[in-house]
């Protein structure tokens, strides 16, 4: 087994350079968005310039054709100034696109691939529904072929990018009676909105400016040829790209982590209490231990996961695969370490941890979703736990 923990000089170069746009072109309006609730509208842009908006797909769609260790070194470097908008990046690019790329038919790549890539298309996933969470496969949503359009009805909710995005792959009932085996997935144009199709923006206490979307689609027609993949095979697809978005979200809980430790660490130096800085006190330098272990563990077990995934040519996960405990790990501890991480520098910072002026109340705001997104903690475990129960060779 080679083990080399250090990043290559252009993995470092990525993160050196997300997080110096992120400073110096987010930052300084993150507190005005926020307050606002108001997605940047140049963010992929922008993002365009620094190459990154299709890093994972192929050059030939307008991509940068890396791994998913350079989409964590993304997601956690633009995470550390904004976790919100560096989840709305991971849904466009690793729920949507990357999904795309890997099960759409070639004229669908060709069609919708490049304007995801260069940032003219906003991109978002439609899977949870009022009445489908965790229990994603019990979905309503049908899809039924009727000449050449598949008629959609039913409702998507908590769709991150659908206000104001472009570009929507989801998943419906293609035959209800089969249950998650009578599932499919479709592509569908939601800028302007087809006739039937309205999309509610959801007011949230968290991830404000990542703009959520509750949908709801009324005999919508898209055209035939939009099914991705094969009919009634939409649970592979589902389950597939869950693996590879638990890993590369990771990294938008880890980055908020990082911040709090970052932020705590110069907060705890400057302020003074009782004739000496706090950070002079065991209990706050405790905390900070703890902060720095936390947020190290995770990232390795976030970038060993990346480094797996890349490493495999079938990166479809699944029951009975490594990859499938790997991804709910990954995820797992690093939204509950990360959740821990930002409450202990809330702490740090007193009072003025809990007034909007101070950046560390955004990130604990927004890092609570890590337990929730992407299949909640509880969702993950029980992967976990099937795994090790049915004797998938995990060591
Ligand atoms: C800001 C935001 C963005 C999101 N973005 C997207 C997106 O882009 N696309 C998308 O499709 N979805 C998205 N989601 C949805 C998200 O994935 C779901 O919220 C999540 O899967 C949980 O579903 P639920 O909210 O219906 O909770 P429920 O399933 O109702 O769960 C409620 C509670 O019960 C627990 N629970 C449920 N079943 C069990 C069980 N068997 N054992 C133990 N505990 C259980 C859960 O863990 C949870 O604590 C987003 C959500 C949010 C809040």
């Amino acid at each position: 087994m080679a083990i080399d923990f250090t990043f290559t000089d252009e993995q470092q170069m990525l993160a050196d350079t997300i997080y110096k746009w992120a400073s110096t072109w987010l930052d300084p309006q993150m507190e005005e968005l926020d307050e606002k609730d108001e997605f940047p509208k140049d963010f992929f842009k922008e993002l365009g310039k620094l190459g990154m908006v299709g890093i994972t797909i192929p050059e030939q769609y307008g991509g940068a054709g890396l791994g998913y260790t350079e989409a964590c070194i993304c997601t956690e470097n633009l995470a550390r100034i904004s976790n919100a908008l560096s989840m709305t990046w991971g849904a466009h690019l690793v729920l949507c696109a990357d999904n795309i790329k890997r099960n759409a038919n070639e004229e669908l790549k060709q069609k919708y691939l490049p304007p995801l890539c260069d940032g003219t298309a906003m991109g978002c996933l439609g899977i949870t529904e009022p009445n489908a969470g965790s229990d994603a496969m019990s979905m309503r949503t049908t899809a039924k072929l009727d000449g050449d359009s598949w008629v959609i009805n039913g409702s998507k909710i908590f769709i991150t990018n659908a206000p104001g995005g472009q570009t929507l792959l989801f998943y419906a009932k293609t035959a209800p009676e089969l249950g998650p085996k009578g599932m499919s997935a479709f592509i569908m144009e939601i800028d302007p909105w087809p006739k039937g199709y309205t999309c509610e923006k959801i007011r949230k206490f968290g991830m404000r400016t990542s703009p959520t979307g509750l949908l709801s689609f009324d005999d919508v027609r898209i055209p035939k040829e939009n099914l991705v993949g094969e009919v009634n095979k939409g649970v592979a697809i589902l389950t597939g790209g869950l693996t590879t978005e638990r890993i590369t979200l990771s990294g938008c809980a880890l980055g908020s982590a990082r911040a709090a430790l970052e932020l705590s660490l110069k907060y705890a130096q400057e302020r003074v209490q009782f004739g000496k800085p706090i950070a002079a006190n065991q209990m706050i330098q405790e905390k900070l231990a703890n902060m720095y272990v936390g947020y190290e563990t995770g990232r390795l077990l976030m970038y060993s996961a990346a480094a797996y995934v890349d490493s495999l040519t079938d990166k479809r996960g699944g029951k009975g695969t490594v990859l499938d405990m790997k991804a709910a790990a990954s995820l797992l501890y690093a939204g509950e370490v990360s959740t821990k991480i930002c409450m202990d520098g809330v702490q740090i910072h007193g009072g003025y941890g809990y007034c909007l002026e101070y950046p560390i109340q955004r990130h604990y705001r927004d890092v609570k979703l890590w337990d929730i997104g992407a299949g909640t903690s509880e969702v993950r475990r029980i992967i976990i736990a099937r795994e090790l129960l049915s004797g998938t060779k995990w060591a």
